[in-house]
């Protein structure tokens, strides 16, 4: 499509006044102004919506996107909302999970970006697991493949879990896939966990020593970090939690300082909503959410090929569903 002189000066005023936060200059926006107008336009023509994670660059959070949030609340509002296709950009089990849940509409993913945490089990790994733990209930992290979702008893997120852990009879728990994690949750529940021995590889990176430093460095500085850490790291934190936890502790607390311990598009989104408060100390960046650009959420618009559109076979796609569901009516 081609737009005129004044329409991509009017698109590059409107992305540079949110990416500017970021250190985009006028002249990057001015690159990018044809691709998110066009994108917009497809959207509206095709009754699409996009969402994005956190993670993704804040071009799509702030060029394109309909909503930003993290993997489950995304997936929630893909199912509410009466958009005919959504454009999931994150990693794949993200969208198989929106489609988990709205599975009359059309689920798009821009590239079949995979995750350290949801390739670290299969469900055959599951189901020797059962047969090596008889009647031990599994809760499954939301960030699993369908296949493992459908093997399990319930999902969790990194919000509800502990939650959802207390809420069975049972002494003994089976937790999967992040080992971090559930070292994290088994610190707080008397239940007794059995781990899998998955990890994200941006959350394991982070160490003490770090935290440390930015605590002589910045007095008063609030350090906030997720769950899929070490415990090292999160027994020396002011807060332990999912991106929306942290997000949320940013916007009501009173400090001018914040480390925050996860993927680096969390940093974006405080810079870009939070102007006045101040970022110190480093992020990671996860290399399969930012395998995700532009141009493949607009291919995806115009021309999804096949590894783009979201396919679940239904026997599986209908235990996954159980899996999710009962997660919803545990953490009521
Ligand atoms: S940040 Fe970690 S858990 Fe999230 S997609 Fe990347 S590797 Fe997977």
């Amino acid at each position: 499509m081609s737009y005129t002189k004044q329409q991509l000066q009017k698109e590059t005023l409107r992305l540079f006044e949110k990416l500017k936060n970021v250190n985009w200059s006028q002249e990057d926006c001015s690159l990018i102004a044809h691709m998110t107008l066009e994108i917009n336009e497809l959207k509206k023509e095709q009754n699409a919506i996009i969402l994005a994670h956190s993670y993704q660059t804040p071009d799509i959070m702030y060029g394109v996107a309909d909503f930003i949030g993290d993997s489950y609340g995304l997936s929630k509002i893909a199912a509410e909302h009466d958009a005919e296709k959504i454009v999931f950009c994150s990693v794949h089990f993200m969208g198989e999970t929106a489609k988990i849940l709205s599975p009359k509409k059309k689920v798009l993913v821009p590239d079949v970006a995979g995750c350290s945490l949801a390739e670290s089990i299969t469900a055959e790994d599951v189901r020797e697991l059962k047969r090596k733990y008889p009647n031990v209930p599994i809760v499954t992290y939301i960030n699993t493949s369908a296949e493992v979702k459908a093997e399990s008893d319930v999902c969790c997120t990194s919000s509800n879990a502990l939650k959802i852990i207390e809420s069975f009879d049972e002494d003994k728990i089976i937790f999967i896939p992040d080992r971090l994690m559930g070292e994290n949750l088994q610190k707080r529940t008397e239940k007794k966990l059995i781990f899998w021995h998955g990890t994200c590889i941006v959350h394991e990176k982070f160490d003490k020593k770090a935290i440390e430093d930015i605590r002589t460095k910045y007095v008063g500085v609030k350090i906030l970090a997720h769950y899929e850490c070490t415990s090292s790291v999160t027994d020396s934190v002011d807060l332990v939690g999912s991106t929306a936890d942290m997000l949320n502790y940013v916007k009501k607390n009173p400090a001018d300082n914040y480390m925050l311990i996860t993927e680096c598009g969390i940093t974006d989104r405080v810079k870009t909503e939070f102007p006045d408060k101040n970022i110190v100390g480093t992020c990671q960046l996860c290399p399969f959410m930012k395998q995700i650009n532009l141009g493949q959420i607009l291919m995806a618009l115009k021309n999804p090929n096949k590894k783009q559109i979201i396919n679940i076979p239904n026997d599986i796609l209908q235990r996954a569903k159980k899996s999710l569901d009962k997660m919803m009516e545990l953490s009521k």
